[in-house]
This record gives C-alpha cells, structure tokens and sequence, in this order.
C-alpha cells in the first residue's frame, strides 16, 4: 500500500477526556478513506491530528514516512485543507471567500481566476463569483467551503461531516464533487460521517471509531458484508453510554447521566453503550398512556427540513434525535421549543458491544 498518512498509536486527551486512545492507522494515498462513528466519537479530532492543527498527547503521526514533529508542524499543514461541518464564510463576496487561500499562497491573477471558476463549476455555482457569501443557505455556503478547500489542490483533503444536515440538492453536488475529484486527482481523501449511504456510495476503505477507539478498518465492501451490526450503530445518533443494573423484573436499568435512565429488555449489569435507533422514538405533544418504559419530557432544540421529511433534535436531559414526516410535523403544530414527549419502547434500545 501506497501510504500517504500515519498515526502510530495516537492518543489524544482534552484535559481528562480521551478523545483519541490509542489509534494507529494508514491512509491509503489517492483514495477515499471514510471514519465512521456517532457524534463525540473522535472523529474531528482525529481529522484534526492530520491536518496538523492538533499535536497528539502520544504517539507519532507520519507524512509521507516523514516524522510530523512541533516545529514541523506549520510546514505540513500546507500539504492539507480541512473543511468543517460548520462553514465559516466571510462577509465578503463568493469569489473573495474562494481566493482567498490562493492570495496568501501568492499565485497570480490569472491563476486565481482560472482555479476560482474551476471549482464553483465543480460545486454547481458557476456565475455567483459576485454574490455576497452571507446570502447564500446552509448548503451552498458548504459548497462555497467545499470550492475553497478544493481550490488550494492540497495532496490531502479532510472533510468533516460536509454532507450532515444539508438539504438534499446541495449534499449531493457535494457527494458528486468528491467523486469527481477522485476519479480525476490524485487527492486522498478523509471523509468523516456518520451517513451509511456516503460510505457505501464514496469510499473505499472505512475505519469505524466508538469512544475514542478504532473497532474495525478495512476495505468498505468487506466491513459492509460481515460487520452489519458494527455499521448499523455508526448511523444513528441517539447514542447513550452509563451504567447498567438488572432490575427485579429482569431488564436493565441503564443510568445514562443527567438524570437519565433508560429501561432496556436485555439483561446487562456494568458499563454499557446503547442506541435507540430515531424511527423507533415516537414523538408526542401530551404523555400518552403506552406500556413503553421510555417516556421523556423535553424541547425541541433544532428543526431541520430534509424535504418530505423533519430531523428534530429534542433536548430532554440528554439529547435524541427524531425524524418524522412533514406531514406529521405540520399536523403537531411543533415549533422550536415546543414542549413534547419522546417516548420508546425496553425492546427498542439494543447494545453496541
Ligand atoms: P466527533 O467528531 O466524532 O463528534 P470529536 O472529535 O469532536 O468527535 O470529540 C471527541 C471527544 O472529545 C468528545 O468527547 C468531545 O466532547 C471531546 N472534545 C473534542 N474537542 C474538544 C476540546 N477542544 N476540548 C474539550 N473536549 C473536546
């Protein structure tokens, strides 16, 4: 294998917290490489360690076999762009946004011209040069971001979620911008999600991460066959780990923290990590008498319009994400911070492990 990039036995703290333990991977040079995992996971920290804008705590990261060390470090933050799941535009216009790297990088007019117009065609906004990067929705300001990374031509291209939580036009020029950059570069590409579909669809090689850990790296058609149950996690975000007891009924008791917890139909005592996958939470605006043993009272923290259907993040203690119909959500008259009740069965909350 060609490699372009390594991490040897990294680990990562934020004071107490172990957002990286232990990882050691190869990135394959001139391919896709997908990381996986649910939100907290560690995957913008490990997107993070190759770009070089955080020094690992322990261990070594290698580019092209070359030690990446502190005083190194400046130098090979140029071989790469990263580009975040939150855009940050300038209040300037499309064109200024994209040329801006290039002008600090001192190519000449022409250049800039030529490398902006090849890459707004790229991320289908041909002609916007003039308009005010501001303006734009949510998922053409990630195009914009997108055009910026791609503009530079870095030998390793990070990107951070760029498809989560955009609407269904913009997340697939994205996807077919990445393609195309693939088929017709030698870029690496990292491409961090939590989208299944984006896996099977761009990648060729996956690494799965769950608190900080690699669970599984190999090649995405083999994880896909033999690991459905590792990948089936690694989609879904309503994700609580804590600590389990058996009840006398012969469930478990699972304390999640703030507050929580959440009865499960299996039997597990001990330190535990749980989905509820989003289509099994039904959601409501008044308690409704059900035999379901998960009923939380919470708000609607965040609305996001996917088309036909409506991704609600419900703030509860901890987080859940729900996603229902539109028809649903304009029959429920719900706003954001709308009162309403999650509720979800024992036998819906399965274990990762
Ligand atoms: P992901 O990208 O998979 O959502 P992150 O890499 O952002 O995961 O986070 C991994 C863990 O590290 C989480 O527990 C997160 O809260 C923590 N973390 C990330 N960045 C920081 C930071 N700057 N300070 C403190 N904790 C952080």
């Amino acid at each position: 294998m060609n490699v372009m990039a390594e991490l040897d036995n990294v680990t990562k703290m934020y004071g107490k917290i172990t957002a990286l333990n232990g990882i050691s991977l190869k990135i394959p040079r001139g391919e896709i490489f997908t990381l996986i995992g649910p939100n907290g996971s560690g995957k913008t920290t490990l997107l993070k360690i190759l770009a070089c804008i955080e020094k690992p705590t322990k261990g070594k990261v290698y580019f092209d076999g070359q030690l990446v060390e502190e005083r190194s470090m400046p130098e090979f933050r140029l071989k790469s762009t990263m580009v975040f799941q939150k855009t940050v535009l300038f209040n300037a216009s499309i064109y200024e946004n994209v040329a801006y790297g290039l002008k600090l990088r001192g190519f000449s007019k022409e250049e800039i011209n030529e490398r902006v117009r090849t890459v707004l065609k790229l991320v289908k906004l041909e002609g916007y040069e003039k308009r005010s990067a501001k303006k734009l929705s949510g998922g053409e300001q990630q195009r914009v971001s997108l055009a910026r990374a791609l503009a530079l031509r870095t030998e390793l291209l990070l990107l951070d979620e760029p498809m989560a939580n955009l609407d269904q036009r913009s997340a697939s020029i994205i996807e077919a911008a990445i393609s195309q950059i693939r088929q017709e570069t030698n870029t690496t590409i990292i491409l961090a999600t939590h989208d299944m579909f984006q896996v099977e669809t761009l990648s060729e090689k996956v690494a799965l991460i769950n608190n900080g850990k690699l669970i599984h790296v190999g090649k995405t058609r083999e994880i896909l066959e033999h690991s459905r149950k590792l990948t089936d996690f690694a989609r879904i975000e309503n994700i609580f780990s804590g600590v389990s007891c058996i009840t006398k009924d012969g469930t478990s008791r699972i304390d999640v923290g703030d507050n929580m917890q959440i009865e499960a139909s299996m039997r597990r005592s001990g330190k535990i990590s749980v989905f509820v996958r989003p289509e099994d939470i039904i959601l409501s605006k008044i308690k409704f008498a059900s035999s379901a043993r998960n009923v939380f009272e919470g708000r609607i923290v965040e609305i996001l319009d996917l088309g036909p259907t409506v991704r609600l993040r419900i703030d509860a203690g901890k987080q859940f994400v729900v996603q229902i119909t539109k028809h649903s959500f304009i029959e429920m008259q719900l706003n954001l911070s709308s009162k309403v009740f999650v509720t979800f069965k024992a036998s819906s909350v399965h274990t990762i492990d």
